[in-house]
């Protein structure tokens, strides 16, 4: 379809039959501006606004203590659990799925009661290896590192290798299979179901960090038969900035899994301050201490969005905006300058593309002072998040257009562009 040129006038049509475009009414966004970072921190739902205010004036302001109870406050992570569940395809068991923490903490978590699990399982030594990807999250490879230096070399060691060496890397001494489903420098996309399935033949489970995935990709973790899982609430869930993430633990696991952090919120019985330790025999057990109130009932608020919206139709539209935004690169040749480093098939990336560049940074910063807001990844690549909730297929357009510019003027050039900020 080279030959066909996309105007601007053709995308506002694609916009007028949006069945998502009402959606974009849900969330405050600046008029001027053009968010293609809602993978980084999602938007702002008007929702989430009225909530914090009711939780902040009458729940805690009037209210004060009380509304531990009144406004059920303590069960919070089990029901934002509940309505991530869906979410995820983990709704065939209830109560797989709770609010809590961040990821590098569940993951943490998660790791360590992996590593327990085959110790007391088999008392199996030869079971000893984390294995993950070399360019995962580096939180995740920094949580993984950590637990081989707590738990020493004879019990724990990390096992890094490219993407493509996952699968043949695994053997019976795995005693877990770390992945991210969605790259977040490239956006490739991993093949869960077969990697689980694979992990399970060599009798390893599998723990699956969601970050680029809730929300924009239809999950079937019960169906995969995944084991644990990671996520957080403030990417595509819109949650807010620094929002609880969540964890899915598999039922056939929950009585099998012996969670690190012990705190008070995962006893079976908080409030009557018993001195010892008796884990909660479901979700709960992994729960350490007490929720963020605020933030997490922001997540909650903004969850609502999703009530009514099939998951395809999100994805259907994330696949639409990739295609356009690449074809736009390429319709005005800015696709030879910048290099695509996502996966061409828009079926195996998640809902971002990414771009080398020798001047990422500089474009980046070029581009957020025309407010057109994308993120630098280093060394030298600038990503573009496409939000199905919120991006209208105009904004692609305009977006394309102002790095054609940047591009064509050589402002990226300007020396005041190159000055680096502590979060890029
Ligand atoms: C964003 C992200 C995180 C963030 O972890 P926190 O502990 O919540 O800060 C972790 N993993 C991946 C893959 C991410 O993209």
């Amino acid at each position: 379809m080279a030959h066909t040129q996309l105007s601007l006038k053709e995308l506002q049509e694609w916009d007028a039959t949006d069945s998502l475009a009402r959606v974009r009414e849900e969330f405050s966004l600046p008029e001027d501006t053009i968010y293609l970072d809602g993978n980084s921190l999602g938007a702002l739902p008007n929702r989430v606004q009225q909530r914090v205010s009711e939780v902040t004036n009458v729940q805690w302001g009037q209210d004060l203590i009380r509304s531990w109870n009144t406004h059920a406050w303590v069960d919070l992570p089990q029901r934002v659990g509940q309505k991530i569940a869906p979410l995820l395809g983990a709704s065939s068991a209830p109560d797989q799925v709770v609010c809590c923490d961040s990821i590098s903490v569940n993951v943490f978590k998660l790791l360590a009661a992996a590593m327990t699990y085959h110790q007391n399982k088999n008392n199996d030594s030869q079971r000893i290896h984390i294995v993950s990807s070399q360019d995962n999250f580096p939180t995740d490879l920094y949580i993984a590192q950590g637990l081989q230096e707590l738990l020493g070399n004879k019990r724990c060691q990390f096992v890094d290798v490219p993407e493509d060496e996952l699968m043949n890397t695994l053997d019976d001494t795995t005693a877990v299979l770390m992945v991210t489903q969605v790259n977040f420098r490239t956006g490739r996309k991993l093949d869960i179901p077969a990697l689980t399935q694979q992990a399970h033949k060599c009798g390893a489970l599998i723990l699956v960090d969601l970050a680029h995935s809730a929300g924009v990709l239809p999950l079937k973790l019960d169906e995969w038969k995944v084991d644990m899982a990671v996520g957080c609430t403030y990417k595509n869930l819109n949650g807010g900035p620094g929002a609880p993430a969540f964890l899915y633990v598999n039922q056939r696991l929950h009585s099998k899994l012996q969670q690190p952090i012990a705190g008070w919120f995962g006893h079976v019985a908080p409030f009557q301050m018993d001195p010892t330790y008796v884990a909660d025999a479901g979700i709960k057990k992994f729960l350490a201490g007490t929720p963020s109130i605020i933030s997490m009932a922001a997540a909650d608020a903004a969850l609502e969005i999703y009530d009514n919206i099939d998951m395809t139709i999100i994805r259907n539209k994330s696949i639409h905006l990739t295609t356009l935004f690449h074809k736009l690169m390429e319709q005005t040749g800015l696709s030879q300058t910048l290099q695509l480093i996502s996966p061409t098939d828009a079926t195996e990336r998640g809902s971002q593309l990414s771009y080398a560049f020798e001047y990422a940074y500089e474009l980046c910063q070029a581009l957020i002072a025309r407010n057109v807001i994308a993120d630098f990844r280093a060394p030298n690549y600038i990503r573009f998040g496409l939000a199905p909730l919120y991006l209208r297929y105009q904004d692609v357009w305009h977006a394309v257009h102002h790095i054609l510019d940047v591009i064509e003027s050589q402002d990226y050039k300007d020396p005041q562009w190159a000055q680096r900020h502590a979060v890029t």
